[in-house]
C-alpha cells in the first residue's frame, strides 16, 4: 500500500514520500529533513527546496501548531459533496513547515488567528488515513 491510502479522496497515488502514510499507520506524523542542508519540510518532500539534494531523513513532529488562516467550504469539490460545509485551516507547525487540514470539533466561531491547535491522525473507512486539526 502506498500514498493512495492518504485522505478521503486520493489525488496522488504515487509519490517519493509514500512512507508518510506508513508512519501515520504507526501513529506518527513525520516531515522530511534534507540530509545535506538540514531544511525541514512539512508536508514531507522527496526533493529539498533549498538545495539540489534528494537525500532525506524522516523526523516526527509533535503536532503542536498555530492557526494562520481558515476558510469554510460550502461548495465542495468532487468526492467531498457529502461533507459540506467543512472548515479548512492552515497552520504553522512548531517544528517549521505548514499544514493544511480539516478542522474537527471546532466551529468557525471557535477559531481565532494565532490560537494553538493540534495536528492529529485520523483513521477513515477502508484503512485510509489522514490528519485533522483539533483544539488543544
Ligand atoms: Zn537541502
Amino acid at each position: 500500500m502506498g500514498f493512495e491510502r492518504f485522505g478521503k479522496v486520493s489525488f496522488a497515488p504515487f509519490t517519493k514520500v509514500s512512507k508518510f502514510v506508513d508512519f501515520l499507520d504507526e501513529g506518527k506524523i513525520k516531515g522530511t529533513v534534507c540530509k545535506k542542508c538540514s531544511t525541514f519540510h512539512f508536508p514531507p518532500r522527496g526533493d529539498c527546496v533549498s538545495c539540489p539534494s534528494s537525500e532525506i531523513d524522516w523526523k516526527e513532529i509533535s503536532g503542536n501548531c498555530k492557526l494562520v488562516t481558515y476558510t469554510t467550504i460550502h461548495s465542495a469539490p468532487q468526492g467531498f459533496e457529502d461533507d459540506k460545509p467543512y472548515t479548512l485551516a492552515m497552520v504553522d507547525l512548531e517544528e517549521g513547515g505548514r499544514a493544511l487540514g480539516w478542522t474537527e470539533g471546532l466551529s468557525e466561531e471557535d477559531l481565532k488567528i494565532g490560537m494553538a491547535l493540534k495536528l492529529e491522525i485520523k483513521k477513515l473507512p477502508d484503512e485510509r488515513l489522514t490528519f485533522v486539526l483539533k483544539g488543544q
